[in-house]
């Protein structure tokens, strides 16, 4: 299924400012709020997907990567994980506390039993650029809150086991009822009864487990990938975080990345850019022949086209760059310092300059065009 633009789903341009992000997000919500469509799957899928698009649009930093990167840079669609229909009810719900204020809730009321979930983690993996455009499977030892073993539970003795409180108010226009999450077991109905020593009193103890963790190919520097169940564990019944993969992209000492696009130095000798010469230069992953023509000069950059990275919303491949530095001797034998006495004011090693050549500015900005 493909995603729709998360800005055409909210019916705003790409310029929308944060109060008309947050202006169209509510009326949607209010459209197509479960409790006004009882029963209609269609308008539920309109809720999420509004909810999604929310989300992203109303975090500075998710929506920069998404104008950017489209909907893999927020990792949706990604590792499987993310959003993707995946972002549930309760997620939802608990956004519009910061949206509608408090009287927002007072449209179900029926969503009682709240599960709590156990606490997201963080992790930050080092990838080379290689393993990046191919993708690859890191294994990682996380320190996390797990249920120990031997813990038994019981059932809330606050809340009877129900996972919230009813309170009775009384106010200006009667008894008023409202309902909470219970306080003592946050939600999920039963406590912690015998803790084995080391555990908290939630019956959860740190310990060290290795996860193995796929990335797609096609990952980029500061792109977060959600891997569901994998962060801590929640109290009982609850069910576990999640696991957040922040990627960080590797100095290669000799490839650098712009984009989609890559720059290397070469550095050939004085006899090679006058003589010309074929050179086998590496690139992500595997090599490749330039040919330098002769009479080369120095500064020039070859452009080898889709041999940079795979470009991450399209099919397209960025380039790699390669700029050429001719390597002038610095000891010379006594043979080859004759050679360039006899040589230097022959016609053939003058500079001559056509006016032509571009000046290192140029070629910057050619490269951007
Ligand atoms: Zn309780």
């Amino acid at each position: 299924m493909t995603k729709r633009d998360y800005y055409e789903i909210l019916g705003i341009s790409k310029s929308a400012s944060a109060e008309e992000i947050k202006k169209a997000y509510r009326k949607m919500a209010i459209q197509y709020h479960p409790d006004k469509n009882p029963g209609d799957k269609a308008a539920e899928e309109k809720f999420k997907e509004a909810a999604e698009a929310y989300e992203v649009l109303s975090d500075n930093n998710k929506r920069a990567r998404y104008d950017q990167y489209g909907h893999a840079g927020v990792g949706a669609g990604a590792a499987g994980g993310g959003f993707g229909g995946g972002m549930n009810m309760e997620d939802i719900f608990s956004q519009f506390g910061d949206i509608f204020g408090g009287h927002f809730g007072g449209f179900g009321g029926s969503r009682g039993n709240r599960q709590s979930k156990g606490s997201n983690l963080r992790v930050r993996i080092k990838l080379n650029l290689e393993e990046m455009v191919n993708g690859t499977t890191k294994t990682i030892k996380v320190k996390k809150m797990k249920l120990a073993p031997g813990v038994s539970a019981k059932t809330c003795p606050t809340c009877q086991g129900s996972g919230v409180q009813v309170r009775v108010m009384n106010t200006m226009l009667g008894q008023m009822q409202t309902q909470t999450t219970c306080g003592n077991c946050n939600g999920v109905g039963k406590v912690a009864d015998k803790i084995p020593p080391g555990a908290n009193e939630q019956g959860l103890i740190r310990d060290d487990e290795e996860i193995s963790i796929n990335i797609p190919a096609g990952a980029r520097d500061g792109i977060q990938l959600n891997v569901r169940g994998k962060g801590n564990d929640a109290p009982f019944g609850g069910s576990p975080g999640d696991l957040l993969v922040v990627i960080e992209e590797e100095e290669d000492g000799h490839i650098k990345r712009e984009g989609d696009n890559l720059h290397q130095e070469l550095y050939i000798s004085f006899a090679e850019a006058a003589l010309g010469t074929s050179k086998e230069i590496p690139t992500v992953g595997s090599k490749v022949k330039v040919k330098i023509d002769a009479g080369t000069q120095s500064g020039k950059i070859l452009r080898l086209p889709n041999k940079g990275l795979p470009s991450i919303d399209s099919y397209g491949k960025g380039d790699m760059f390669i700029h050429i530095n001719v390597w002038t001797p610095q000891k010379l034998s006594n043979e080859q310092r004759k050679f360039f006495e006899e040589q230097i004011n022959s016609e053939e090693m003058i500079p001559k300059p056509t006016g032509k050549e571009k000046t290192f500015f140029e070629k910057v900005k050619d490269l951007f065009n």
